[in-house]
């Protein structure tokens, strides 16, 4: 059932969902707390996952198919919080355990900048400009070039944190071993294209 695609139907908050004054806590304070369960509708699903609602009537007789007030759930899956636990060390032998807690979905629509490379977000894109703390220079120009190429004008670009570290980083352009690597690569590649399209322009007398 990995990579499929729902819509959230219900949330199941946490228990202490009352103020001490018995009032209910306001929903945007519910979401800052890690909920017990999230019902997800599947798309194009019809199999039952969850038992059946049954209602008073037939409390007692069990589920009925005729009845208006009993409802099955078709596609319905409940998912609750997983946590994984995991050992970091990074390649200069930093170390941290690591421990986190989540709901195994996210928006269809998002995706880490890896999975950007080579496309074209259209109609938009909401970027998300967080840059590692422990990256280095090309790899932080490399990740803000990623991210503000993918739209087809500034237009269709949303930023968030858009800071004035990641303003340096599009300020100081390539760092030097980036544009060395390139004409390493492609120097000879770039000699020999302009000769070709310079002899093609003669032969086709575009001159
Ligand atoms: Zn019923």
């Amino acid at each position: 059932m990995s990579d499929t695609t729902g819509t959230i139907v219900a949330v199941d908050f946490a228990p202490s969902t009352k103020l001490p004054d018995g009032s209910s806590v306001p929903t945007e304070l519910l979401l800052q707390h890690q909920p017990r369960a999230i019902y997800v509708k599947l798309d194009d699903v019809n199999l039952e996952f969850l038992p059946p609602s049954v209602c008073a009537a037939h409390a007692l007789a069990g589920f009925s198919e005729t009845s208006d007030m009993c409802k099955c759930h078709a596609g319905l899956v409940k998912l609750t919080p997983h946590t994984v636990c995991w050992r970091f060390v990074s390649s200069d032998g930093f170390a941290v355990n690591v421990q986190r807690t989540g709901f195994p979905i996210q928006p269809e629509k998002a995706c880490s900048l890896y999975a950007l490379q080579g496309t074209t977000t259209d109609p938009g894109l909401i970027t998300h400009f967080d840059v590692p703390k422990r990256a280095g220079a090309d790899i932080r120009f490399l990740i803000v070039y990623v991210l503000l190429s993918r739209v087809r004008n500034l237009k269709s670009l949303l930023s968030v944190n858009l800071s004035d570290s990641i303003r340096e980083v599009i300020e100081s352009g390539p760092p030097d071993g980036l544009v060395g690597e390139f004409e390493r690569i492609f120097a000879d590649k770039l000699a020999a294209t302009s000769r070709k399209a310079e002899t093609a322009r003669q032969a086709l007398g575009w001159n």
